[in-house]
């Protein structure tokens, strides 16, 4: 029964934020159901700014952290970006961007890739990248909306390079990267390698530095 009370108030948060404190302040039951991990761990946390310019509310600020202890994916992204790129905590911002990753979150195996193949000192760390980066580009457009809209609204203290050492290593593909892609653009789009050193381009280039 209360199994069933948790999945329809899940239910009913994963569509709104709003709806949530609505109906934990409509019956007392129903509130302590709304304390459950499981309802913060789905819930939608669209109505809560990414990156809270003046400080959020007491209830908002309980809300995300509740996110955040029950490992709602998109809190974890949230917090693992912040730490990352914003704090320079590298460790701390590896650790969640992983979590959230490993939850399921297209934009954080997204970030964590191009993160693994920029970092890494060997090459099982670039394979690693690759893997993530390769199931994240699946829903290519979702990912780098997602990334770009937050780093778009947070003050970086953290930047990745590009790796000096691209990963397609194919010299008819660096030829038609550098001479005329028209002629050959089917060959580009054929080949996974470049795929991703152009992901990775965009993402330090264009969303980091804005260039
Ligand atoms: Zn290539």
């Amino acid at each position: 029964m209360i199994w069933l009370v948790t999945t329809i108030v899940a239910k009913v948060a994963s569509s709104s934020l709003l709806d949530l404190f609505n109906l934990k302040q409509s019956c007392k039951s129903l509130f302590e159901v709304g304390q459950d991990d499981y309802v913060f761990k789905t819930v939608s946390m669209e109505k809560v700014p990414d990156v809270a310019w003046t400080s959020l509310s007491k209830g908002a600020t309980f809300f995300v952290r509740r996110c955040q202890e029950s490992e709602n994916p998109e809190a974890l992204f949230r917090l693992g970006m912040t730490e990352y790129f914003g704090h320079g905590q590298v460790k701390e911002g590896h650790t969640l961007l992983a979590r959230a990753a490993y939850l399921g979150y297209p934009a954080a195996s997204y970030v964590l890739g191009i993160v693994l193949i920029c970092t890494a000192t060997d090459n099982q760390t670039i394979l690693q990248g690759v893997e993530l980066l390769k199931n994240a580009l699946r829903l290519k457009k979702l990912s780098r909306e997602r990334t770009e809209s937050i780093i778009r609204q947070m003050w970086l203290k953290n930047y990745i390079d590009i790796p000096q050492r691209s990963l397609c290593s194919n010299p008819n593909c660096s030829k038609v990267n550098n001479n005329d892609l028209m002629d050959d653009e089917e060959e580009v789009g054929n080949c996974d390698a470049c795929k991703y050193d152009e992901e990775i381009q965009l993402f330090c280039n264009k969303m980091l530095r804005g260039l």
